[in-house]
């Protein structure tokens, strides 16, 4: 049998298509980030259809490019094309072949005629289609509630058929909302907490604070192959490490150990913000999720955040764990989050923290520490990082 190959991929919008004026811009972010993420393959074609973008493939594996375009936020779904000539029998033996590759399940055929004049009616055209289609196989006709709709558009020409219908990321295109800074640790909540933000249109970049030797090379590797999966749905990302363990040190030597984490997570704020203002960042993100642990009650993040400027997102705060792990193994960070390299909060960690400090406190505990020139050492020392890896030899 001849096999039919997809040779266009149809990409509708998500919430994109309510953007009124907006839509151009909206649109052409999408087509760049659909660029990028589909970089291997420049044979690719995209052009501006209405409310949707048509892909065409040129020869691009249909499989790999839908697999990557499945990563890619604003787009709401996404189906496979195959084009053939217009008259009716080649038309159905297209139809009957691709059903034959669907496993059994009711449908319906929908013919949508570009040109009127056309030799024959949409109804004679979807009567052949269904006719060959029950005959050869185990479908069945539904027309009320298909599972799955075989939709022609056919002109003089050629005919557009498409059966399938791949899920999207949904949300709204990377870079439509400016861009923001993550705190990425190696645990499992800060990687969902940029999936979160990135499916609002925001680009993220990445700040993760290391103590070496505390901390080993695994754990900083770990992060780093948490950034590369992450480009999955964003083409190109940066990760900032910044030496921390200069600060903790002297946080743990001079301040109560009940207000470590506290006085720490503050440092890790301050130069964040540092880092974001440089970088064009308008926000910082965190993993933080309330009641999780001793410093994600109200009154530690009210203390954590209380001299930081930068507006603070938080887009876990509410989720249960096991929602947030079932989002991780969903995107594909789960299995390297829970790899276990320890962090350099658990290096430190206190028998029993203080879960809710008072601002005062926390400031006096605070200027007993000398900081200020150790953050500005850790500012001055930070390395940066291109993911995916390959670009890392460009900085
Ligand atoms: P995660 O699973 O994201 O590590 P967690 O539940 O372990 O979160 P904490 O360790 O208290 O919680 O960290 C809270 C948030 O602070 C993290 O989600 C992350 O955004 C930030 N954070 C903690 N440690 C680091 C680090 N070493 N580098 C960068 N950000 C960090
Ligand atoms: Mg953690």
């Amino acid at each position: 049998m001849v096999e039919f190959k997809a040779e266009r991929v149809l990409t509708r919008f998500g919430e994109l298509s309510n953007k009124g004026k907006n839509r151009k811009l909206f649109v052409k972010q999408l087509i760049a980030n659909l660029k990028a993420q589909l970089s291997a393959y420049p044979e690719v074609k995209y052009k501006n259809h209405f409310d949707r973008i048509m892909v065409e493939l040129n020869g691009a594996p249909e499989d790999k490019v839908i697999d990557l375009m499945r990563h890619v936020f604003g787009i709401r779904s996404i189906s496979p094309v195959v084009l053939c000539d217009a008259d009716m029998d080649t038309i159905t033996q297209v139809c009957l072949h691709l059903m034959q590759k669907e496993e059994a399940c009711t449908f319906k055929v929908m013919t949508n005629r570009k040109d009127k004049h056309l030799p024959y009616s949409s109804d004679a055209l979807n009567r052949s289609v269904a006719t060959a289609i029950l005959l050869n196989t185990e479908h069945k006709v539904d027309v009320h509630k298909p599972e799955l709709k075989i939709k022609i558009d056919v002109d003089m020409e050629k005919a557009a058929i498409s059966t399938r219908v791949v899920e999207g990321a949904g949300g709204f295109p990377i870079g439509v909302g400016g861009k923001a800074l993550l705190l990425l640790s190696g645990g499992i909540d800060s990687p969902v907490a940029a999936y979160h933000i990135m499916r609002r249109g925001v680009e993220v970049e990445c700040i993760h604070f290391a103590a070496p030797p505390y901390t080993t090379i695994q754990a900083l590797d770990k992060v780093k192959q948490l950034a590369e999966i992450l480009t999955a749905y964003q083409a190109k990302l940066k990760l900032h490490i910044v030496p921390f363990t200069d600060i903790q040190m002297e946080i743990y030597k001079q301040a109560g150990p009940d207000y470590g984490v506290i006085l720490m997570r503050r440092s890790m704020m301050r130069i964040a913000e540092v880092i974001a203002e440089n970088n064009k960042c308008l926000a910082l993100v965190t993993g933080e999720n309330l009641g999780q642990v001793a410093s994600q009650t109200l009154q530690s993040m009210h203390a954590i955040e209380a001299d930081v400027d930068m507006l603070m997102l938080r887009p876990l705060l509410s989720l249960e764990k096991n929602e947030i792990i079932d989002q991780a193994k969903k995107i594909g960070t789960y299995e390297t989050s829970i790899l276990p390299y320890e962090d350099c909060c658990t290096i430190f960690k206190v028998s029993n923290p203080v879960t809710k400090p008072k601002l005062k406190i926390v400031r006096l505990e605070e200027a007993k520490c000398d900081l200020q020139d150790k953050e500005e050492i850790a500012l001055a020392n930070i390395e940066t990082f291109v993911f995916p890896s390959i670009e890392e030899n460009y900085l």
